[in-house]
């Protein structure tokens, strides 16, 4: 069937376009400008791909046409929305794209596309935790940040813009009740090894992470680059967001895509291990302090299965990259 990918050309959805191919789809990929759309069509590489180009989604009506050229299309993944933390306007290019794209794009699809079966919301584990009390919180919880909070930085910020975007998913759901299925999807930090290999040194988001981690030279700017050290792989991420337009038990659920918390020892240990003369570091003799786990998502593990750990995804990143001569 015909899948719609917005924000194609971004980490996740790159990693969730290939596999969408793999599975015999044809995809749909909106991305913002026609040089984008060549570059990512180059990088796919697969007839069955195409692109549209949207430039601004949180214009009224910017999906209607797509969604009206295309009335096959049977499953929506909204993934774009700005992955910035900058404290610059962050009202209008941090929050109003990601909740007002998300609440126009539903619109665009009641008006235009009757036919869709699926639709599926890049949310974020950002959008449960609480970060200034960090107590456990699972697949029913948000995070209480205020949009005049999210205003006030640039953190702040990206987690209120996918908080309140979410938020206008299910209140789309419980105010038209749509025939297709809804489903959020909610990552902690993205890690692990890309579905293409063409482009590894302009990886985007968290997908540049491993990069930087090789290239620290001190402790300390490793450290520095571990602000949100729990993660999750990219493989599982994109099987969420298969799951949840393959399986009706996903209708209705928030999947939380969560492995564990890490820390700059793991990301040393592995490096010495496994990867020899690729950093001077070495991880500390002490164990060292690791971050509270604070997610629990067991509801999302027992339709999903567990989550690869993070120390597989670390080391097939890593790997990946050396590999490809990367490093
Ligand atoms: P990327 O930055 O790689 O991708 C973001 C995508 O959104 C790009 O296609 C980008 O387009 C598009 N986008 C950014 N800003 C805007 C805007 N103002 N208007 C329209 N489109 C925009 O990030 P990821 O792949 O990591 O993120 C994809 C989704 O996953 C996001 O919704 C993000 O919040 C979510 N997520 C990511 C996590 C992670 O750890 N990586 C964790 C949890 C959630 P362009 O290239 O033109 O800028």
């Amino acid at each position: 069937s015909t899948v719609f990918v917005t924000g194609a050309n971004g980490f996740i959805a790159q990693n969730l376009v290939s596999k969408l191919l793999e599975k015999g789809h044809k995809v749909i990929g909106q991305v913002r400008s026609g040089e984008k759309g060549t570059q990512l069509a180059k990088i796919v590489n697969n007839e069955n791909f195409s692109y549209v180009v949207v430039p601004v989604i949180e214009a009224k009506n910017a999906f209607d046409k797509p969604l009206k050229d295309h009335p096959e299309v049977e499953t929506f993944y909204h993934t774009a929305s700005p992955v910035r933390f900058s404290d610059e306007d962050v009202e209008n290019q941090t929050l109003i794209p990601a909740i007002n794209g998300t609440k126009y794009v539903l619109q665009s699809i009641k008006d235009y596309a009757p036919q869709l079966k699926h639709f599926v919301y890049t949310s974020s584990a950002g959008a449960l935790v609480d970060f200034n009390n960090l107590s456990i919180v699972n697949e029913e919880s948000w995070s209480p940040i205020t949009y005049e909070q999210a205003k006030g930085s640039g953190v702040g910020a990206y987690v209120g813009s996918k908080k309140f975007a979410e938020q206008e998913v299910w209140k789309f759901r419980d105010e038209y009740k749509p025939k297709f299925s809804v489903v959020t999807v909610l990552p902690s930090f993205v890690l692990g090894p890309n579905a293409y290999v063409a482009d590894l040194k302009n990886l985007t988001s968290t997908g540049a992470t491993f990069s930087k981690y090789i290239n620290a030279k001190t402790r300390e700017e490793l450290e520095d680059m571990l602000q949100f050290p729990s993660g999750v792989d990219i493989r599982d991420v994109v099987n969420a967001h298969v799951f949840a337009a393959e399986n009706e038990l996903a209708n209705g659920k928030r999947l939380v895509c969560h492995s564990g918390t890490y820390n700059a020892d793991l990301v040393l240990t592995i490096l010495n291990e496994k990867f020899p003369g690729k950093t001077n570091l070495k991880p500390s003799e002490q164990s060292s302090s690791q971050v509270p786990d604070v997610i629990d998502n067991k509801a999302t593990k027992a339709l999903l299965g567990e989550f690869i750990s993070i120390e597989q995804s670390i080391t097939d990143a890593i790997d990946q990259l050396v590999k490809n001569g990367v490093f």
